[in-house]
């Protein structure tokens, strides 16, 4: 599987609108990456209990509605079409013909993320310190003092990048977007989304 600085690297190069949207959102992913690395590294510092986020850890695919951008499902249908193959593919695409209704993301096989260095911004922002997620548990709402994700400049950086591929360049007029909640009307579920298009892509 790609990390992102492979894929950064692959589609730095990649011509039309795929490649526009891919660059978008890598450098968004980057921000992010780049900013959850450090904000780790000073709460790990901080706190007395442990991350306890780690590989093959994976409850909150299966227990959380999770937000995703209409650039995000490009992106990752762009990702999945253009970078899985093999058994790999065929696994991921039986598995997006029986999400529907699922509160499981359609994107995790056992227990493990299939599109780790496309996965939404909102899968790469929450971490959880102390004991690991448990199945059912709202860990928001039971023990928020738990859960750390990057603050509101992290945001508007990723924001930034995300909003030149809607269209929109001038850095005053990104800073408007922002603060109108612009992305805000680009996001969806991940879950409820009809990924049968996918499959269609995947099939050919
Ligand atoms: S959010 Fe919870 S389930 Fe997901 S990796 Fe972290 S501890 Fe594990
Ligand atoms: S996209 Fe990946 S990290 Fe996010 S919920 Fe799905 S399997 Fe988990």
């Amino acid at each position: 599987m790609d990390s992102l600085e492979s894929l950064t690297e692959f589609v730095a190069d990649l011509p039309g609108e795929e490649g526009r949207l891919m660059r978008c959102m890598s450098k968004a992913h980057g921000v992010m990456d780049r900013d959850i690395a450090q904000g780790l590294e000073e709460q790990i510092e901080r706190r007395n209990n442990p991350l306890a986020c780690q590989s093959g850890c994976a409850v909150c695919c299966q227990n959380r509605a999770i937000a995703i951008l209409s650039s995000e499902i490009e992106a990752i249908s762009w990702y999945v079409v253009n970078r899985v193959d093999g058994a790999a593919k065929e696994r991921l695409i039986e598995r997006l013909k029986v999400q529907h209704n699922s509160r499981i993301c359609p994107f995790v096989i056992d227990d493990v993320c299939q599109i780790y260095p496309v996965r939404p911004l909102a899968c790469r922002a929450v971490h959880i310190f102390g004991e690991p997620c448990m199945a059912g548990e709202d860990v928001l709402a039971k023990r928020p003092g738990d859960v750390w994700y990057p603050g509101i400049d992290t945001a508007k950086a990723v924001s930034m990048e995300v909003l030149s591929w809607y269209g929109i360049d001038d850095p005053e007029e990104k800073v408007k977007a922002f603060e109108a909640e612009f992305l805000i009307e680009k996001t969806g579920s991940m879950q409820d989304h009809d990924w049968g298009v996918l499959v269609a892509l995947m099939s050919k």
